[in-house]
């Protein structure tokens, strides 16, 4: 069984709120929303972070930008921002890739 907390989100193991489920990815709410919309898309297939994206993997994360293109029309998010930390230093507190996408609210830039 894998360590993963993502990983056994996919898995069933642990639950989540899911907004979309294919055989390539998962995307569900966030436990502790940072927008009056935030969740996050997964690939099913164990990524640590961006870092670990090559030529051999990289479809998935093009099938992701679909996947939030799409659900984010569905959910009639007009204005998100996707967001990506990648190491600790960044904020990266869960080591298995992942995209946040965002909305409802004003946004910052920078970011903090
Ligand atoms: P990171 O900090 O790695 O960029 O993002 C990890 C995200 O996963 C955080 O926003 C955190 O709230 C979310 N998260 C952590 N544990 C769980 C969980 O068990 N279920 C859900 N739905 N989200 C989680
Ligand atoms: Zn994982």
């Amino acid at each position: 069984m894998s360590e993963c907390l993502f990983c056994k989100i996919i898995a069933g193991e642990i639950p989540s709120n899911k907004v979309y489920e294919d055989d390539r990815c998962l995307a569900f709410y966030d436990i502790d929303p940072q927008a009056p919309t935030h969740f996050l898309v997964i690939p099913k297939e164990h990524i640590p972070s961006v870092a670990g994206v090559d030529a051999s993997n990289a479809a998935v994360v093009a099938h992701i930008f679909t996947v939030i293109a799409q659900q984010a029309q569905r959910l009639g998010l007009d204005s998100y921002r996707v967001v990506s930390n990648i190491g600790e230093q960044a904020g990266q507190s869960v080591p298995h890739l992942h995209f946040h996408v965002l909305a409802g609210r004003d946004m910052t830039w920078p970011p903090g």
